[in-house]
């Protein structure tokens, strides 16, 4: 894991709420799919273990975005708020959209997925590891300081 810890977090106006424990990675998200439902040019997420993944309050529309992915949105303001796999057992994480968690300055994003995607005149100016497509290497692989088994 990247970080150990509960996180708590909801929708722009307070009708879904969610927790989950630890962070096994965190990053942003170049590709077209991410920038077509958050309107943001880069969006930036967290990935949680999603048995530890719980909704506290509220239903969230699910709207499937391909064919193995779902995205939660919140059906009162629209806010999105996660995105994990359709079937359980495909993915064992939920991919939170970081700008949701209430204690989002405490997670700082370590990777570029799909950054063969992103849009040509966007300047970030970190040296995170880059994957082209939407597979990181492992965490634990990268050389990240942060990164406890
Ligand atoms: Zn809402
Ligand atoms: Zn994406």
């Amino acid at each position: 894991m990247l970080y150990r810890g509960t996180y708590e977090g909801g929708c722009f106006c307070g009708a879904i709420r969610y927790r989950f424990e630890d962070v096994f990675d965190a990053g942003y998200c170049h590709c077209s799919i991410c920038r077509r439902t958050s309107g943001a040019p880069v969006i930036a997420w967290v990935n949680s273990p999603r048995a530890a993944f719980r909704v506290l309050q509220g239903s969230p529309r699910l709207v499937a975005t391909s064919a193995d992915f779902q995205r939660a949105f919140c059906d009162q303001c629209g806010t999105l708020m996660w995105t994990e796999s359709i079937d359980p057992a495909r993915w064992d994480m939920v991919s939170v959209h970081h700008g949701t968690i209430d204690r989002a300055a405490e997670i700082e994003p370590a990777v570029h997925i799909c950054h063969d995607d992103r849009l040509p005149w966007l300047r970030i100016d970190d040296v995170l590891p880059r994957a082209p497509d939407s597979r990181p290497p492992h965490p634990g692989g990268r050389g990240d300081p942060r990164w406890q088994a």
